[in-house]
């Protein structure tokens, strides 16, 4: 197992603080168990000592793995102050330049929630490139918006947030999931639009993903897309 440093959080129930054991870098090749941990989302669940009640739970974490070409920086900024998102900027800047070189060949990526890494994980062990994926669940929640006809609920599907799950059948189809009235649903899209959002990456470059663990979210595709 990856060394184990204390972190804390706060109980989401009972609002009382309480530390958990988990790695702030892995390597998951050596950790092949980790892996799966965060494959499965088990890693970030842990029970409040004072009250029991689960808890996902946000703790920074630098996901590694060589296989993959992937490093990805977990990074819940909601409890950052302004002064310590400046610093570790430029902290995750100086890490990128020195690790750029050897690593040429890598996916540096940023993430601020569990969620959003267990789905960058799922995407490249699919093969799959991060960036046509933004740009498919945009494409496929613009759809869901525009086919359903009840004028709130389509204001609901403008805002949810579409989880990328797998590729299924003989035709690879894609598989979302996504929470809406507090239950999670589940729509497909052709492969053919992966294809078609990949085509459309490769003929403007100037939008490959690049720099010091960029994130790629649906923020990034607002800001180039809308
Ligand atoms: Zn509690």
């Amino acid at each position: 197992m990856p060394a184990n440093t204390l972190q804390s959080t706060v109980c989401r129930q009972c609002g009382k603080p309480f530390d958990i054991e988990a790695p702030e870098a892995v390597n998951v090749a050596d950790n092949p168990g980790f892996k799966e941990r965060v494959q499965d989302g088990s890693a970030f669940v842990h029970n409040c000592p004072h009250c029991g009640t689960v808890n996902l739970v946000r703790f920074r974490l630098l996901y590694h793995d060589p296989e993959q070409r992937l490093m990805i920086w977990l990074i819940p900024e909601d409890s950052l102050s302004a002064a310590d998102r400046e610093k570790l900027d430029q902290s995750m800047k100086s890490m990128w330049a020195s690790l750029k070189e050897g690593l040429s060949d890598y996916v540096f990526r940023r993430v601020e929630d569990p969620g959003a890494l267990i789905e960058k994980v799922r995407i490249f062990d699919n093969g799959l490139d991060d960036a046509a994926m933004e740009m498919c669940k945009y494409v496929t929640r613009m759809e869901l918006v525009q086919t359903e006809k009840d004028q709130a609920k389509a204001a609901e599907l403008a805002d949810v947030q579409l989880r990328f799950r797998g590729l299924n059948g003989a035709d690879n189809e894609l598989e979302f999931v996504f929470p809406l009235a507090g239950a999670m649903h589940s729509v497909k899209a052709g492969f053919n639009v992966y294809e078609d959002c990949r085509a459309i990456l490769g003929r403007n470059p100037e939008l490959t993903p690049d720099g010091p663990f960029p994130q790629i979210d649906s923020s990034w595709v607002n800001q180039h897309f809308k």
